[in-house]
């Protein structure tokens, strides 16, 4: 089974702040994470290549700094890792980024599945995964949280607000998997060493794909960014103290005056 696993490189956004006069995010000295659910995503795929045989594609968009992110996802078990880069894609909305990735897809040419996280905790949008499979026209299932394989067709639970339901669909499919889906695995010391030793990041450049230039980076983004801030919180409360009846006497007169009751 050959399977392709969509992987962002995010700030660990527990950290992470807004500049209030610029409004972009200040990354300095924030340390950078794989995008949880897509390590839920890389987990999904090292089990199906165990019980199936078949070979792990970690694919990313991203920074030249993303190749941590990849070295990490091949300590984990991936077999290669793809990384696109190039100015070019720089300023990429979801529309650009699913239709860079689909482009790179094509050119790996051969896979059975592709797995993105549900989101990601930075762009929070949960779009490229759904982009993604209309641009390679394959079926998508979303918010995968259980995984059986049947001969060339795959049944999943999918998540719902107030249950689950179990979808089957032919393979190639794409799946987007949330956290319940399993408990990632700890890079082994010896992955992390062949990680470092053995395995080569291939990185890929526009120049290496066949895309429109137009469709690309900032200018293939119809999504306009206008304003980024982050939220105050003016409210504020007030305490009654003293006799119970005397503070609901005043609660009640404050509510009055407000027209509240
Ligand atoms: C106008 C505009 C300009 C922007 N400019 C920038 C910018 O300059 N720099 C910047 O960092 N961001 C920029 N962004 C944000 C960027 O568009 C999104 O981060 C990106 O498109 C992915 O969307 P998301 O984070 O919401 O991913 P989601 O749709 O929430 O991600 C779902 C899944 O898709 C996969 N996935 C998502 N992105 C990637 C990727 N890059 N590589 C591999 N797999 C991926 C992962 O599996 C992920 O779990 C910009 C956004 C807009 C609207």
């Amino acid at each position: 089974m050959d399977i392709i696993v969509c992987v962002k490189q995010v700030p660990d956004t527990n950290e992470v702040k807004i500049d209030p006069k610029k409004g972009t995010l200040i990354r300095d000295g924030i340390p950078s994470i794989i995008n949880p659910e897509d390590k839920n995503a890389l987990e999904a795929a090292l089990r199906l290549k165990e019980a199936y045989q078949g070979k792990v594609t970690v694919l990313s968009m991203g920074p030249p700094q993303a190749e941590v992110a990849l070295k990490e996802a091949l300590a984990m078990g991936a077999d290669e890792a793809i990384l696109l880069s190039d100015r070019a894609f720089a300023g990429s909305d979801t529309l650009a980024t699913s239709y860079t990735l689909a482009r790179a897809i094509e050119k790996i040419g051969k896979y059975d599945l592709i797995f993105c996280g549900r989101q990601a905790i930075d762009g929070d949008t949960a779009q490229v995964g759904p982009e993604l499979a209309e641009h390679l026209n394959i079926p998508q299932i979303t918010y995968v949280r259980d995984i059986k394989v049947n001969g060339s067709t795959i049944i999943v639970q999918k998540a719902l607000e107030d249950g689950y339901a179990v979808v089957k669909s032919p393979l190639p499919v794409l799946l987007t998997v949330i956290g319940e889906l399993n408990e990632p695995r700890y890079p082994s010391a010896k992955g992390i060493v062949d990680a470092f030793r053995k395995h080569e990041i291939t990185f890929w450049t526009a120049a290496d794909l066949n895309v429109d230039k137009a469709r690309l980076g900032l200018d293939g983004s119809p999504t306009q960014v206008v304003k980024t801030f982050t939220p105050t919180n003016d409210r504020s409360a007030e305490i009654l103290h003293g006799d119970l009846d005397q503070v609901v006497g005043t609660l009640v007169g404050k509510l009055k005056a407000k027209n509240l009751v």
